[in-house]
């Protein structure tokens, strides 16, 4: 929600659905929470003037807005209320600045004004339209434990708090705050950065909501990143499984944990385009859609890492004490292939890389191969279908195979080739499996 007109935008779309009594969770202003992380540090450094001026842009962000869409009695009323949330804001960075010490919870307590600051505006305005709205203070219904700037939900603390203060009804909307959310002692916690769509999904499940919508900037998940292929289309239904190894490699549309209450009551969850709201975009949930492939990303800078030794022949505990080197190098490793005398995995992280060399050759002849890129092939029961290595391993041309793996979850096959092809090995997959 960058200004008034999105915040318009945001609105119409609720009132599209008003019959089905919603509940509207929304972050804060575009850009505001980096803005209050810059102010933070600001502060922290003692530099209260210059925290003091990023504060005025929101401050000034905030009354503009308001006074685009509100007119006299509301306008009022709301300017003054926005004031007040001001003054404390600004009395809290002041403090910050003086101790030159922004604790997690202090950093929390003033994360939480972006969101606080947005929904005043929207059901200021939901009002102003003659919308019957509703403000409810998500610190009052998601409660958390104590890990602030990460804090974790208590779902249980949460269903009481939902079920006393939040009545959703056909015709009305409520409205309440992403990200943010407080401990049983009720101290402001905020749950991570992108924590809004975390926020509506416990609280879909907390209300037992027949679906989880949200809305974001892109048209849903698309079978690949549309900016190396522009022939990339929106995926109509996904399951949970796939949007979580989706996530993983590369298509950050919704992060797995972010569902996870809605994927524990089988919510499901549908991810739509603000910008077009006409289009369906993605819908995730338990049963979706036919088995096959479904979508395509890529991950670069990999490392290959392989360990050749006669001695792994017949012995046991090899690949624990490979493992137990990169655990110990706090590194983590994504693919492993193994034959009877070598192992190649890949990583990610190479800071650590000499150390681990040099373990590893305590155990047999290690290469590496930098500049890889791993191509993740995402769909359920992708061997089901005989034809499918036969196409995958034509629409690779000439490009070389390093590593192949069939995730676990077995809706994953990925495939390790050379950064430098990885493109050209997208795009000649993406043609063979979603021809346009
Ligand atoms: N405003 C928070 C952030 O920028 C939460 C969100 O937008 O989801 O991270
Ligand atoms: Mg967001």
């Amino acid at each position: 929600m960058g200004d008034a007109s999105r915040m318009d935008r945001a609105l119409d779309l609720a009132v599209d659905q008003l019959h089905d009594a919603p509940l509207m969770v929304c972050s804060a202003m575009g850009g505001v929470t980096d803005q209050i992380i810059s102010s933070c540090q600001q502060a922290q450094e003692g530099n209260w003037e210059e925290a003091q001026s990023i504060l005025e842009s929101i401050k000034e962000r905030h009354f503009s807005c308001a006074q685009d869409f509100l007119k006299g009695d509301l306008l009022a009323a709301t300017e003054l209320d926005l004031n007040g949330v001001f003054a404390q804001f600004a009395s809290l960075i002041k403090g910050v600045s003086l101790l030159k010490d922004c604790s997690p919870r202090s950093f929390d307590a003033l994360l939480s004004f972006g969101e606080r600051l947005s929904t005043r505006l929207i059901h200021a305005r939901a009002r102003q339209r003659g919308l019957d709205s509703e403000l409810l203070d998500a610190r009052e219904l998601i409660k958390t434990d104590e890990n602030f700037n990460a804090a974790r939900p208590d779902m249980k603390e949460i269903k009481k708090a939902v079920q006393q203060k939040a009545h959703p009804e056909s015709g009305r909307l409520l409205i309440t705050q992403g990200f943010i959310g407080s401990t049983g002692d009720g101290v402001t916690t905020t749950l991570g950065r992108g924590g809004s769509d975390y926020s509506a999904s416990i609280l879909g499940a907390a209300l037992e909501a027949k679906e989880i919508q949200i809305w974001t900037d892109v048209n849903g998940i698309m079978t690949t990143d549309p900016r190396l292929i522009p022939e990339a289309t929106t995926i109509p239904e996904v399951t949970y499984d796939e949007a979580g190894e989706l996530a993983y490699f590369g298509a950050k549309v919704v992060h797995p944990a972010t569902i996870q209450p809605a994927v524990a009551l089988g919510i499901p969850v549908l991810v739509k385009d603000t910008g077009a709201p006409e289009k369906d975009g993605t819908r995730i949930a338990q049963e979706a859609g036919e088995p096959g492939i479904k979508a395509l990303s890529v991950k670069k800078g990999i490392t290959v890492l392989s360990i050749a030794s006669s001695r792994m022949l017949d012995a046991h505990g090899f690949l624990r004490k490979i493992f137990a080197i990169f655990d110990a190098a706090e590194t983590s490793v994504d693919l492993v292939t193994t034959s009877e005398v070598s192992v190649s995995l890949t990583i990610e992280r190479t800071e650590a890389l000499p150390g681990i060399v040099e373990h590893l050759e305590a155990l047999g002849d290690v290469t590496i191969e930098t500049d890889m890129a791993i191509i993740c092939m995402v769909g359920r029961q992708l061997w089901k279908d005989p034809s499918f290595p036969a196409k995958a391993f034509g629409a690779m041309g000439d490009i070389p195979v390093r590593m192949i793996s069939l995730g676990a979850s077995e809706v994953n096959l990925s495939l390790v080739v050379p950064a430098s092809r990885a493109d050209d090995a997208l795009k000649g997959l993406h043609t063979r499996f979603f021809p346009s």
